[in-house]
């Protein structure tokens, strides 16, 4: 029996007697936002940026959000002391509420709800290994910079990569890789070059690539904030994601081609501990 305790609605509960109504719009319509913050040494990592993310999709759905900063850090945190989190995250889930199934229903409140995730971020043996990542078609809409809880299109990605035996699925448009389906891709050129897709309504801007991208400049890396094309993606020196799940992970084949030699680079392993030590440093 999950013994977590969850937060919904205003209520500590147990996170498998958490109920939502069958006619919550998160449900019926994806009418839904939701973040995902990480947890390192029992802290929030990031959090400013996840709750700034936050605060963006909502207004882009129009849902106002029933608690908002220090509030919502203090659900966290408490959630963090009640769960005794040490690493892994917190999963936040905002919808318009529960009414009629009509597409313009207005439900009085909005449901939210978080609860927590053990997970080895650090300790990961992705990180070791390397990841291996699928391309695909991007059949999502046009508004991914909303953090929609619409995730279909993710979840049959995600379904065909490990039919493919790889762990992410990279999704392209027009030629160039937009992102993975629950991550930032970035590649380094053979010319040392770290780059990554600008931000704008085709991606999600990763509350990680902000850290990853500060690390890098830290490293004194050039970094091209651009588009790049599956090709240049299978002839550069290395390749990573960054998602809060996972911090930085390199990824060391695409579409079966092994990345530089294979193995996970020497840039991905140190912006990873950058980001790591940053993190911890709070
Ligand atoms: N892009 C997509 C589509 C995602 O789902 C995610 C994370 O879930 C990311 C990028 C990375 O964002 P973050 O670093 O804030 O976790």
């Amino acid at each position: 029996m999950d013994a977590r305790i969850a937060w919904l609605n205003g209520e500590y509960v147990p996170l498998a007697e958490a109920k939502v109504s069958a006619q919550d719009r998160g449900f019926l319509f994806a009418d839904g936002i939701y973040e995902v913050t990480a947890v390192l040494d029992g802290r929030l990592v990031e959090s400013p940026a996840h709750l700034s993310r936050l605060r963006r999709s909502a207004a882009a759905l129009d849902i106002a959000l029933p608690i908002d900063g220090a509030e919502i850090e203090a659900v966290e945190r408490e959630l963090i002391a009640r769960n005794g989190l040490r690493e892994g995250g917190i999963y936040l889930q905002l919808t318009r509420g529960a009414g009629e199934r009509d597409f313009l229903s207005e439900p009085d409140h909005p449901t939210l709800l978080l609860f927590t995730q053990a997970r080895d971020v650090v300790a990961n043996p992705a990180a070791e290994s390397g990841v291996a990542v699928m391309t695909m078609p991007d059949i999502r809409w046009k508004r991914r910079d909303i953090k929609s809880v619409m995730l279909l299109a993710q979840v049959l990605a995600k379904r065909a990569a490990r039919e493919a035996g790889a762990q992410e699925a990279w999704l392209v448009e027009e030629g160039y890789v937009t992102e993975g389906a629950s991550s930032t891709a970035l590649i380094v050129t053979q010319g040392g070059t770290l780059v990554t897709r600008p931000n704008s309504d085709a991606i999600l801007p990763g509350c990680t690539r902000i850290g990853a991208l500060a690390a890098a400049e830290k490293m004194g890396l050039p970094i091209a904030e651009r588009l790049f094309t599956v090709e240049e993606a299978l002839a550069a020196r290395e390749a990573m994601l960054t998602s809060a799940s996972n911090f930085v992970l390199p990824i060391v084949r695409i579409d079966g081609h092994p990345i530089g030699d294979g193995h996970p680079g020497p840039i991905a392993r140190e912006l990873r501990r950058l980001y790591i030590e940053a993190a911890r440093a709070g």
